[in-house]
């Protein structure tokens, strides 16, 4: 499932260059663009799902799976104390509508989006 418009999958795809920090079958993490802490990284899944609900309506293995990456992320950066932020809606500060969890540790400027 991909969305010929949306730039995550493009960056799945590897159409559009990110930094890496985690490969696998159906999920995927990359630094943000534009940081809100020292780490702040998107988990976001290979499919396209428009926002968590949605992604939690479709496939809750596969949301469980991609908390679990996070987990597994903060663990590896910031010993595993870590914020997950799911922006859901462009009035709650959502800005690309393929799901990503925000991993975000270490002071926080501001909430993203
Ligand atoms: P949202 O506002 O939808 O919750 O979060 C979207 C996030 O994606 C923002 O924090 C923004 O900085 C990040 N972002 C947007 N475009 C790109 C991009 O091309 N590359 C990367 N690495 N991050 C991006």
């Amino acid at each position: 499932m991909t969305d010929p418009d949306c730039i995550f999958c493009k960056i799945v795809a590897g159409e559009i260059p990110s930094d890496r920090v985690y490969t696998g079958d159906r999920v995927i993490a990359f630094r943000d663009i534009n940081p809100v802490a020292p780490v702040h990284i998107l988990v976001v899944p290979v499919d396209h799902h428009p926002d968590v609900v949605a992604l939690a309506e479709a496939d809750d293995t596969l949301l469980h799976e991609l908390v679990t990456v996070a987990g597994e992320i903060a663990k590896a950066e910031a010993g595993g104390q870590f914020r997950l932020v799911f922006n859901t809606g462009a009035d709650a500060g959502q800005s690309v509508f393929h799901v990503h969890g925000h991993v975000i540790a270490g002071r926080m400027d501001h909430l993203p989006g």
